[in-house]
């Protein structure tokens, strides 16, 4: 049986990148981006004013108050044609260009207006280089500003339009199959006949996979035989990802792994010395990647986020597969020692530092009732059997 460890590995090494295509800059939030995007553009692209007030020659306020000659306005968009001379100002709007022969701007707030008209009296001298946004202080000309596999967000559409750009390219967004396996298991709002149970994983898994540029098809469940499964498996493998919930496992009626075969789907491995989620099921159809994953919603949650979410990101373009932190158990752990274990917990920042709370009363993979209790997976390697307080240990936050 392979490590947790080997298991991510290998697939990650089967998982392909998607192609790229070029999409309008507006709608690429939740895309990965394809390409560096390179400045065309100083920002600013000239000296600006950071304030309304005015622009003058700091020298000019050796002491104050001092009374200037307003010689003009400039508002955003606009310019002052003329050079400022020694003893004016002109009255500028934040945002617009720094006129020639000033170095400086002084807020509104800090000057009145002169009984004589067109004088201003300022209150408060500047140092040269006051309130000003110099060209280029935030982005130059020719640097890289956006790299390929950054996420976009919101921020990253605005950094890439104030360069001009309205087009960028992209990762395709992958798509996502699920289906759940179970003759016991039936869709909430039908009634519950004895030995059934609603289903869990279905809607969870709608739910992780919601707002996240992943395009999902829903399947809903498949009996616990042959045709049902074969029918609708041939429908999850055209997805990029095919993921199935429960039927991986060492019952009589757990069919998924053969009847995937059966559909044309290679193994790659079968069971993980991983606690939860041993009997995982991965395989590939051509580029396109199937994993079985065990029946237990908690099984089902964690062998999403730890092993199918990397795979996904990588998909997407995205570079780190699997953000793993460490934060310091607060209480002693034990546990039967084996495979890797994955135990729901409460992580606290405290103190500037992350706390490990494990819930209590956890009852296992199907106690999917304590995970409202936590907000991460703490892991423990299998070697162990007991960790004293104030450990580190590791953690894969929700
Ligand atoms: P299996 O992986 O099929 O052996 O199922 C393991 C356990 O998970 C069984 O108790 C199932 O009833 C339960 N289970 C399987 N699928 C689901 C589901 N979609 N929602 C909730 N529980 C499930
Ligand atoms: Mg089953």
């Amino acid at each position: 049986m392979i490590t947790f460890e080997e298991a991510l590995k290998e697939i990650l090494r089967k998982t392909k990148r998607l192609e790229i295509e070029e999409l309008p800059l507006v709608k690429t939030k939740g895309y990965v981006l394809a390409e560096n995007i390179k400045a065309k553009l100083d920002m600013p692209p000239f000296d600006k004013s950071a304030m309304d007030g005015y622009a003058l020659r700091s020298d000019d306020l050796k002491s104050v108050p001092e009374k200037l000659k307003c010689v003009g306005i400039i508002k955003a968009g606009g310019g002052y044609k003329k050079t400022v001379k020694k003893g004016e100002c002109v009255k500028i709007m934040t945002g617009s260009p720094l006129p020639k022969g000033t170095n400086g701007v002084v807020m509104v707030e800090r000057t009145s207006e002169d009984e004589k008209r067109g004088w201003i009296k300022v209150l408060q001298s500047i140092r040269a280089g006051e309130n000003v946004c110099f060209k280029g202080e935030d982005i130059k000309k020719g640097t890289v500003v956006l790299r390929k596999g950054m996420l976009i967000r919101e921020t990253e559409v605005s950094i890439a339009s104030s360069q001009g750009r309205t087009k960028v390219r992209v990762y395709k967004k992958p798509s996502l199959a699920i289906l759940n396996t179970g003759d016991e298991i039936v869709e909430p709002g039908n009634n519950l006949t004895y030995g059934k149970i609603y289903n869990s994983n279905g809607p969870m898994l709608l739910a992780l996979l919601q707002n996240k540029n992943i395009k999902v098809q829903y399947l809903g469940i498949a009996a616990d035989k042959e045709k049902s499964l074969m029918r609708l498996m041939r429908q999850g493998l055209k997805s990029d990802i095919f993921l199935l919930s429960g039927g991986v496992s060492m019952g009589d009626y757990d069919l998924v792994p053969e009847v995937l075969k059966q559909c044309g789907v290679k193994e790659v491995f079968h069971k993980i010395q991983m606690k939860p989620g041993k009997p995982v099921f991965f395989g590939t159809k051509g580029e396109k990647l199937v994993f079985g994953v065990p029946g237990n919603p908690v099984s089902t949650y964690l062998t999403f986020l730890v092993l199918i979410k990397p795979a996904l990101d990588k998909m997407m373009g995205k570079t780190p597969p699997l953000h793993i932190c460490r934060g310091r158990l607060k209480e002693d752990f034990r546990q039967k020692p084996g495979r890797k274990h994955f135990v729901p917990a409460k992580v606290l920042e405290e103190k500037g530092q992350l706390h490990v709370y494990p819930v209590k009363k956890y009852h296992g993979s199907a106690d999917i009732a304590s995970l409202s209790q936590a907000n991460a997976f703490m892991a423990i390697e299998g070697k162990f059997s007991f960790l004293k307080k104030d450990s580190l240990v590791e953690i894969i936050l929700w």
